[in-house]
């Protein structure tokens, strides 16, 4: 604490200086005195009414008495003038003097002025910024963590919805909070971080605060941003700061938003790291590692760029949990818009239901935001309470507004992506020995707009010839179900296709599976061409082999293309199903697809 506050006096001290030597740079330069011509310093001269005079190489000054007897300080440009000395002895001129040129010096006081008057002003404009909020003055190193006053309206587990799976991952986090003695006791170990991942608006935020709001213990947010200021260390100490504030009042949660702005990959990008952020990274690491076990703190931290973080954080006894919160499927998405409408006043006709099934795509956030436009609305034009027309125009008015998410679906997407999706799966069950499908889903997924997930009997670790060729065919299905019934193309597959590529390629290349190319390993060397070197020798095979390549890949991809067409205009009634299906309840799993599949054949 002493040394902060000896810093912050030289700080100001350093303010009033610049302050005192610029007000003096300026005062030197714009003197009081009368700019005149030579001619009129001659002539003042011969009448001897000069009484002092210093001369510079590109500056005299001095003082004459003017008229009225006043003397009056002078300056003027001098001319080549050798006899000037002469005539100041011959007119009495009573002190005159030579002075070294110092323009240059004044020159440099302005200048070294105006840096510092940049500075403070720099300086006043940081300090304004930082104080904001806080009632201290110059708090830089102290952490702006808000304290939740856990009397206040706590947030509690049923605020949340649509995200049961991260609900019940963090009701161990709870229980720890509640009774650390119970896991001491038992010898258990308590992660000390939790990651929650998932894309903006899902309820990270909420669900932190629930975590405290559960186990009834104080909530310290501040968001990773807040610590990356300008000055080096400044995020160090807030990050030290906040865990003592949170040790004081222990058990306690700490949570840090946005965890990417500190926490990305160091030494990513071009032109080394950022040093504020990977101080304030490892201050953050060494305070992690710094948790003495079941000392009550749990530190959640939320981002939705998980594939950025720093690989050290995630290490064990770190954030060793990472928990997912994903966009809600329709349930979920019905269990949000409930949760939101407790405190609106709904109509008899307000069906929530089919607010969630016309809301692909939307999180949380999205959801609160329906609900609100729609109460706004219908308060507006005076309702009793909020119609489905008005929740509808809501819909429309969140998807067309600023914060439109890409994950946001029209029904047109919708229904594309259910078919994209039905064709994976349909080719996939068609096609004997491919990998049973698990799980269908058109709920997006990072960037995906939906998935297929196949899941293999017994761990493989041999890949038949069969085998790839099924899977080639799984994945043009997608392209290929949109094909056979919008006649259109979308840019959807784009992820299939070069999926598909790859393993063409590798078939060819790799695996001798091609037989005009013959059982040839023609890999690419895969370490990176360094500037000059290796640049010659590139792939190491003729041009005629390139081509043959090339062929043999188009024509794998090309046949599976073709296969799987065949199979999905041959069971356009069962994909059609499927679609249905899965356009409906947006996820389908293993049991449901067989029992749609059965259905449509019968
Ligand atoms: P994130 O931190 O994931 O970006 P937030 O927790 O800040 O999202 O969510 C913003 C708001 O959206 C919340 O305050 C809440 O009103 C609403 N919200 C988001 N997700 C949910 C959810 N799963 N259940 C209920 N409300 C939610
Ligand atoms: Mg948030
Ligand atoms: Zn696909």
């Amino acid at each position: 604490m002493e040394t902060k506050n000896l810093k912050q006096a030289a700080m100001w001290g350093f303010g009033l200086l610049a302050m005192l030597i610029l007000f003096n740079s300026v005062k030197g330069t714009v003197p009081l005195e009368k700019e005149i011509p030579y001619s009129e310093f001659k002539q003042r001269l011969d009448q001897g009414a000069i009484t002092d005079v210093r001369v510079r190489p590109d500056l005299i000054q001095g003082e004459f008495r003017d008229d009225k007897g006043q003397a009056q300080s002078f300056r003027t440009l001098p001319l080549n003038d050798p006899n000037l000395v002469g005539e100041l002895e011959q007119h009495k001129v009573a002190s005159f003097q030579g002075e070294p040129d110092r323009s240059w010096m004044s020159g440099l006081l302005l200048n070294i002025g105006g840096i510092l008057l940049f500075f403070v002003l720099w300086w006043f404009f940081v300090i304004r910024q930082v104080q904001v909020g806080g009632k201290q003055a110059m708090s830089f190193g102290r952490s702006k963590a808000k304290m939740v006053d856990e009397k206040k309206k706590k947030t509690v587990f049923a605020d949340v919805a649509g995200c049961d799976e991260s609900k019940e991952e963090l009701s161990e986090v709870v229980e720890f909070l509640k009774h650390p003695e119970k896991f001491q006791k038992l010898g258990g170990k308590m992660p000390r971080g939790v990651l929650l991942f998932g894309p903006p608006g899902t309820g990270k935020t909420l669900l932190a605060r629930a975590v405290a709001g559960e186990a009834g213990v104080p909530f310290f947010s501040a968001s990773a941003s807040e610590f990356v200021e300008m000055f080096v260390g400044v995020g160090a100490s807030r990050v030290r700061d906040l865990f003592e504030q949170a040790k004081k009042a222990a058990p306690a949660v700490i949570f840090i938003d946005e965890l990417d702005a500190v926490g990305r990959h160091r030494f990513a990008g071009i032109g080394g790291g950022h040093d504020e952020r990977e101080q304030t990274l490892n201050q953050l690491l060494i305070e992690l590692d710094g948790f003495e076990q079941n000392q009550g703190i749990i530190l959640i931290a939320a981002t939705n760029r998980p594939d950025v973080i720093d690989p050290a954080l995630l290490r064990p006894g770190r954030f060793d949990r990472q928990i997912a919160v994903p966009i809600p499927d329709m349930k979920g998405r019905e269990a949000i818009l409930r949760v939101h409408s407790k405190t609106v006043k709904m109509a008899a006709d307000a069906d929530l239901a089919i607010v969630a099934r016309r809301t692909p795509g939307f999180a949380g956030a999205d959801l609160a935001n329906v609900i609100n436009e729609a109460a706004l609305m219908a308060a507006r034009k005076g309702k009793e309470g909020v119609e489905l027309t008005d929740l509808e125009e809501a819909i429309e008015r969140v998807m067309a507004g600023p914060q439109r998410r890409t994950s946001l679906m029209s029904e047109k997407e919708k229904k594309v992506v259910a078919y994209h999706e039905s064709g994976h799966t349909l080719v996939a069950k068609m096609l004997p020995g491919a990998d049973p499908v698990h799980k269908v889903s058109i709920v997006s997924r990072g960037h995906a707009l939906g998935y297929t997930l196949q899941l293999p009997l017994d761990d493989k670790y041999l890949t038949s010839r069969v085998d790839i060729l099924n899977r080639l065919a799984i994945l043009l299905g997608g392209r290929a179900a949109e094909e056979v019934t919008f006649d259109e193309i979308t840019t959807g597959a784009s992820d299939d296709l070069s999926k598909a590529t790859a393993y063409a390629t590798r078939m060819v290349t790799e695996f001798g599976m091609s037989d005009r190319v013959g059982p040839l390993s023609l890999k690419k060397p895969d370490q990176e061409i360094f500037l000059g070197r290796d640049l010659n020798h590139g792939t190491g095979y003729s041009e005629r082999t390139a081509q043959l390549i090339d062929e043999e890949v188009k024509r794998l991809v090309v046949d599976a293309q073709t296969k799987a067409r065949d199979i999905l205009s041959a069971n356009r009634k069962a994909l059609d199903e499927l679609a249905k299906s899965l356009f409906d309840r947006e996820v389908l799993n293993g049991e449901d697809i067989d029992a749609i599949l059965l259905a449509a054949r019968a």
